[in-house]
């Protein structure tokens, strides 16, 4: 109906006939239309008209002068949404039909006036469904164009499900071409890594008409992996049955791949691949939560390679780094897969055992027995990168047998860590179980270091001097020996602190003093007529001399005073030169160039190699002190003196036997050419300010 509070409905009446004009006007005043009328009849003014956008157009069809092809036209081309009604006499119901197919809207004949207002109101109601229709029709193709453009790989499937609809992003990222996939099942694109549980939880979601949302491990035609996160979802029809299914996905293969990434960091040393602390901790959770439900024990094995430090010092990097990956690979391969091989530090590594037995002794033979081959396992050779040939390194460990009570996962490897620390004070080179005893050991250690520490800082280590004599009797020089006085007025025996210090680099500052000490000792012998003469004997340890500044530092204090070099011997042990000979004896050739004496003390204790008195250039050799207590009482003993003293004689090296206490010791030796001794038979080790240089 009319509606006639609304703006009055814009009526061009193309019609030369004034008559006929108002005819028509006052027909829709009549029927109620709110209508305003204007007339033309030529083509220009119908076209100013038509710039006015009127509402409909009535067109009388024969108007002298204005072809109708022509005025349609001009109608289409200026107001094409315009309904063009006929209002004619002449016009019979053929020719009406041919023009309304080329775009006239309806007619009506003059003589039935009654429908015009009815037709118009049709034609206003058709008009506004058109355009209303052009809109959705314009809304529909953005929205295909947004699909067909999105970014998101876009399916869309009937019920069976067979595609009907795939957008250039799933082309792309398939790899797929559209004729290759239309018709087919979506699953073309699962090789089976995907989960079956992810299809079957996607369907029944789908089923009950729900969107699912989740993940797809999809292959590409090229057989190439990618990870889709996917929304799909059921397509409903008006009445509610679901016709289609349209998923839209999108490639987070990337994304997966740098958060794979930033948890390897987080959770894996780079380096060997191993497992990094965290990752053990979580581990050793896992097996202590495991062990307490199954009553099986676990294990937690610690390892650390000695002296690391010297691989990368002596060798580089670079052959540091090919044996701690080489270490990480023996490690993998000596334990089960589903034990954890970790790095925790620089050159330490830690395995969890996962399951070993319910009987406590049985689980302790067990790591007992897997640890001592690991430490075999690790003492095996490992080839220099520079073709130099190959090396063995030692290493220690510790282990600790957990029932999964021990709260924190940090306990049991803090036990583990307490059994190597006792491995490495034992002298390195071992394997430690914990035990409770242990811990209260490695406790007084630890407090017997930091009293060390503090001794060095108040300087209360004391140098003893011992002396030596050549086979006469007279007196040939001393070796400094270091004390550490107590406060009952006993010493503490160098045997016990020194390795101590070595463990803990305490050594440093202890041989800095010794050699201060040394300095000014021959200092003031050199002013002595009766000491000018005297060698004076220092003991360097194996942290020390592999010191890279240690010659340096030599030199500078033979610089800052002024004595003779020759007047001092270091005497180094077999375990300065076990490691690395030819580092070894570049040094060795350096101090002797700086002209002082290089002596292998306690020679026939350890390896006893002869290879290192003839490679290294030594200038005196002392039998070690055991070989001496022996030789009265065991043939044997006495045998490898002599075999000692021969040897020393032929490499034209000064010989001191040490711990000589009594007469037939010195007799025996003295038969043999021994020419130096050193013992309780002659002198104990004094005060240095209490020395005095007497001779036998
Ligand atoms: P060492 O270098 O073999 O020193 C000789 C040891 O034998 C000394 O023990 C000395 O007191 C002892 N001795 C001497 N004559 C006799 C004897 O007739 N019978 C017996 N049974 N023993 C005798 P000490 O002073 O306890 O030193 C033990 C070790 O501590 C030394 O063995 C040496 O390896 C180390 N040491 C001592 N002072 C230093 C030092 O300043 N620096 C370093 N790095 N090590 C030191
Ligand atoms: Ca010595
Ligand atoms: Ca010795």
């Amino acid at each position: 109906m009319t509606d006639h509070t609304a703006k009055p409905t814009q009526v061009l009446v193309v019609e030369d006939s004034e008559a006929d004009f108002l005819l028509v006007k006052r027909r829709l005043s009549r029927d109620g239309m709110n209508v305003i009328c204007e007339r033309v009849d030529q083509y220009q003014t119908l076209a100013d008209a038509l710039d006015r956008s009127p509402d409909v157009i009535l067109y009388d069809f024969d108007i002298p002068g204005l072809d109708f092809s022509d005025a349609l036209g001009l109608i289409k081309r200026q107001a094409n949404q315009i309904p063009v009604i006929l209002v004619s006499g002449t016009v019979n119901e053929d020719v009406a039909a041919k023009l309304l197919h080329e775009g006239l809207d309806d007619f009506v004949l003059k003589d039935n006036l009654v429908r015009l207002a009815s037709t118009i109101e049709r034609a206003l109601r058709e008009r506004t469904e058109r355009l209303g229709r052009l809109a959705a029709e314009d809304q529909l193709r953005k929205l295909a164009m947004v699909v067909e453009q999105s970014p998101a790989s876009i399916v869309i499937t009937d019920t069976r499900p067979a595609i009907e609809y795939v957008n250039d992003a799933f082309l792309s990222s398939t790899g797929y071409s559209r004729d290759e996939v239309m018709g087919r099942n979506p699953s073309l694109l699962n090789t089976g890594r995907t989960p079956p549980s992810t299809y079957q939880e996607m369907w029944s979601e789908l089923k009950r008409g729900k969107t699912w949302r989740g993940e797809f491990s999809n292959t590409r035609k090229d057989g190439s992996a990618y990870v889709e996160a996917a929304v799909v979802a059921p397509i409903r029809q008006p009445d509610g049955t679901i016709s289609h299914y349209v998923a839209i996905k999108d490639d987070i293969t990337a994304q997966r791949e740098s958060e794979a990434m930033i948890h390897r960091l987080a959770f894996y040393d780079p380096l060997t691949n191993l497992a990094n602390r965290s990752l053990l901790l979580e581990a050793l959770e896992a097996a202590m939560s495991n062990a307490c439900q199954t009553g099986l024990h676990g294990a937690i094995i610690v390892l650390d390679l000695d002296s690391f430090r010297f691989i990368n010092d002596v060798h580089g990097y670079e052959m540091g780094d090919r044996l701690l990956c080489e270490v990480g690979m023996r490690l993998r391969e000596a334990v089960d897969d589903n034990d954890t091989v970790a790095r925790i530090g620089g050159d330490q590594f830690a395995i969890v055992i996962a399951k070993l037995s319910s009987s406590v002794a049985a689980s302790i033979e067990d790591t007992q027995r897997l640890a001592s081959s690991l430490h075999e396992r690790l003492y095996e050779p490992y080839t220099l990168s520079n073709g130099k040939g190959q090396i063995r390194h030692a290493s220690s460990l510790g282990a600790y047998v957990f029932n999964g009570r021990e709260g924190r996962a940090e306990a049991p490897l803090d036990r583990a860590e307490l059994a190597l620390q006792r491995a490495k004070d034992d002298g390195r080179n071992l394997v430690r179980l914990y035990s409770p005893e242990l811990k209260a050991m490695v406790e007084a250690r630890a407090n017997t270091e930091s009293r060390l520490r503090s001794a060095i800082i108040n300087k209360d280590l004391e140098l003893h001097l011992q002396s030596q004599f050549d086979i006469e009797g007279r007196l040939i020089g001393a070796e400094m020996l270091l004390r550490w006085p107590q406060p009952n007025g006993e010493f503490i025996s160098p045997m016990i602190f020194i390795p101590l210090a070595e463990a803990t680099g305490l050594i440093l500052p202890i041989g800095e003093q010794v050699l201060d000490q040394a300095m000014s000792t021959l200092l003031a012998w050199q002013t002595q007529p009766d000491t000018r003469h005297l060698k004076l004997s220092v003991n360097v340890s194996a942290r020390q001399f592999h010191q890279p500044d240690f010659v340096d530092n030599l030199r500078s204090r033979l610089k800052r005073h002024p004595v003779d070099p020759s007047r001092l011997v270091l005497e180094l042990t077999e375990s300065v030169v076990l490691d690395d000979m030819e580092t070894t004896r570049e040094k060795m050739r350096t101090i002797r160039q700086l002209g002082m004496g290089i002596a292998l003390d306690d020679f026939g204790k350890g390896y006893s190699s002869l290879s290192y008195l003839k490679h290294l250039p030594f200038d005196l050799l002392k039998i070690d002190r055991s070989f001496v207590a022996d030789m009265l009482s065991s043939e044997s003993s006495e045998a490898i003196v002599r075999a000692i003293l021969a040897m020393g004689h032929a490499l034209k090296l000064t010989v001191i036997a040490e711990g000589v206490e009594v007469q037939q010791q010195w007799d025996l030796l003295r038969r043999e050419r021994c020419g130096g001794y050193q013992g309780y038979l002659f002198a104990r080790p004094v005060r240095l300010d209490q020395w005095q240089p007497r001779h036998y």
